[in-house]
Parts: C-alpha cells; structure tokens; sequence
C-alpha cells in the first residue's frame, strides 16, 4: 500500500500485489497524480484500473484526465458513477431513462474509439473544450464537506492544469471529446459482493456517509494472504465495518478531527453538524474506540487518515490511536503511521 495523498484536499492510494496494481481514489489532478507517483517509485502505466469509493471532489478530482490519459478501466458502483457523471455535467438534469440512454452513448463512442484508433490506448486523451468542473452551484454541493472542509469553498485547484495536460495529448473522437465524463472503460460493482482485478480480489463494503452509494474496500491477493483494507469517509463504525476490518494486516482507517477543535474551529454551524453527523466523518475519539473495542489488534501496520487540516493535530490523532491499542502495539505489529495531505507516504510492504 503506498497512500499518495490523504484528506479534504484530495485522496490517493496504491494497492499492488503479484504483478496488479490498482489506484483507489484520484483525488488530485492528474499532473499531480502523477508527480506523486513518481515521488513514490509507482510507474503510472503498470496502473491497471481505477477503483472510486465515492463521488465527492476530494476523491475524484483528477479522474477522467487520468484514466483516459493511462486507457484503463475504471470501477464505480453504478449510482457512485451516476453521481459523478452529473457532477461533471452539472447543466444536465438525468432521469434514469436518460441516464440508460448516456450509458448506451458512451459505449458506442468507446466502440467509436476502439475501430478508429492507431496508437496505443495509453496515448488517447481528449482535447478538453471546457474545464471539466466549474465552481457551479450543483458541483459545490455535490462536493459538499470535502469543498468547505478544503477551506477554499470555490474553484477546486484541478481544473486548468490538467485542461493543458490532455489539450497536449492526442485528440480522440467527437463524441468522446465533447463529454468531459468520457472514460476508456467503466465497469460496475456492489458493496458486498466481491470481485477481482487481476490478481487482486475486491471486497467492497458500505460506509455511512453523505455520498450517492459510498464504499471501503478490502484487498486479497489471492496468492499470499495478506489483506489490506482502505476505510475513511465515515460518519460511524457500523456492524458490517467492523466485521469487514476484521484480520486484516494493513488497515487506513480516518481519524478526521477532534471533536473539540471541531466544536470551536472556524467552520459554520452547518458544517459542523454534517461533519459529525451518522454520515460525516469519524472523529479521532471514534477512530480510538474502535481500536479499544472492536479491532482484533492483528495488523502490521494501521495508517491513520483523512486528517483535517482545520480541526485537528496529528499529535491528537496519533496519541488517541495509541492510548487505544495501548499494550498490543509490539515492535512486529500495530505499528501506527499517519497519512499526511501533501506528500506520499513510505510505500508500506509485507
Ligand atoms: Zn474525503
Ligand atoms: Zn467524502
């Protein structure tokens, strides 16, 4: 696991086990994506799909620049791809018989794609003729937490960048290039119903959160039985979380704010509510609880996640987390390392 990036400015991690690499996330640009990548020692074309946990900007800005930049599927439950897909086109209102219609376009301009093109998948991006998000109404509010949580409120930081990026690459076809959703390839799966990307098995879980149909996974490679799980963007632990987090050996779990620096900080009353709502985001004092009652205290490493920048201090994550495993941190297991929002963390292998 190589977290890129973690918190309300954006959120990217790398899962790879016997030859599959899979991104969850892409919560940055794609320029950054990659810079971080390459910080990392990742090498973005050994990518082999994209998995989405849910809609919001912090986890999908640099989406479509970079799956159609790498040609590589990416995976959404179907009401998560929805959900983005009107994000990015924020002027369409879809009914479900629309949405069909938009799904059956898509895969003729992808049909489109595949007969028409020379080069390699790799190299087709589309020229884009329009930033891909606007500081529209509808996106902010889709965007929801994560947009005030950054602190800015307006224009995500993505946009221009990686407009230049793709405007430098090859074009593709007309229909792809006038829909800022285009995606090489996208393919749909349930929370609770497992699946595999190569080597790699996939077992999706539901998360309590403001999102369309948000989602934690849990990995396996199916050669060795190592399981690594990626757990942030919950308002609570529910019953089907704990039992998903069980044996696993690597676990990225959010430890979001403190509950006083919350109570105090800068944010509208509003926001405060969402944020510690059944459907925010968990606090440091959930995060330990956790840890005290329900963790089995198996994992080599716990990576601590999502921190917010506004309401709280890595110390105050750090210290809960540690107070709550308490006597089961040895020098093998448990060792607890925290996620930082600006730099990619040391890749952590087993
Ligand atoms: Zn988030
Ligand atoms: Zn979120």
């Amino acid at each position: 696991m190589t977290v890129l990036a973690s918190g309300s400015r954006g959120n990217a991690t790398v899962i790879a086990a016997a030859g599959t690499r899979l991104l969850v996330d892409a919560g940055l640009s794609c320029r950054e994506l990659l810079r971080r990548m390459a910080l990392a020692g990742e090498d973005p074309s050994q990518l082999n799909a994209i998995l989405i946990t849910h809609e919001h900007l912090d986890h999908v800005a640099g989406l479509a620049v970079l799956a159609r930049r790498l040609g590589i599927p990416v995976f959404f439950t179907e009401a998560t791809h929805r959900a983005w897909v009107r994000m990015v086109k924020p002027r369409t209102t879809m009914t479900y018989a629309k949405w069909l219609d938009h799904l059956q376009a898509e895969k003729e301009a992808r049909a489109a794609q595949t007969a028409s093109q020379h080069a390699p998948a790799h190299s087709f991006a589309a020229v884009a003729e329009a930033p891909v998000f606007t500081a529209d109404d509808e996106m902010q509010r889709n965007a929801g937490i994560s947009l005030q949580e950054a602190g800015q409120g307006t224009e995500p930081v993505v946009v221009d960048e990686d407009a230049e990026l793709e405007a430098a690459s090859m074009a593709m076809p007309a229909k792809a290039k006038a829909d800022p959703s285009f995606l090489p390839a996208v393919e749909y799966f349930r929370a609770g119903q497992s699946f595999s990307i190569g080597a790699i098995e996939v077992e999706p879980f539901t998360i309590p959160h403001d999102a369309a149909d948000p989602c934690g996974f849990v990995f396996h490679a199916r050669t060795e039985s190592i399981r690594m799980a990626v757990a942030t963007d919950l308002g609570y632990i529910p019953p089907n979380v704990k039992l998903a987090l069980k044996n696993v050996d690597v676990l990225l779990l959010e430890s979001n704010h403190d509950l006083e620096m919350l109570k105090d900080g800068p944010y509208p009353w509003s926001v405060k509510q969402r944020v510690l709502s059944r459907v925010g985001h968990l606090s440091n004092a959930a995060c330990a609880e956790f840890l005290l009652r329900d963790y089995d205290g198996g994992a080599h490493t716990i990576v601590l996640g999502h921190l917010s920048e506004q309401n709280n201090l890595p110390e105050l994550a750090r210290l809960a987390a540690e107070q709550a495993i308490g006597g089961r941190m040895s020098l093998l297991g448990n060792r607890l390392l925290l996620a930082v929002q600006d730099a990619p963390l040391e890749s952590i292998c087993l």
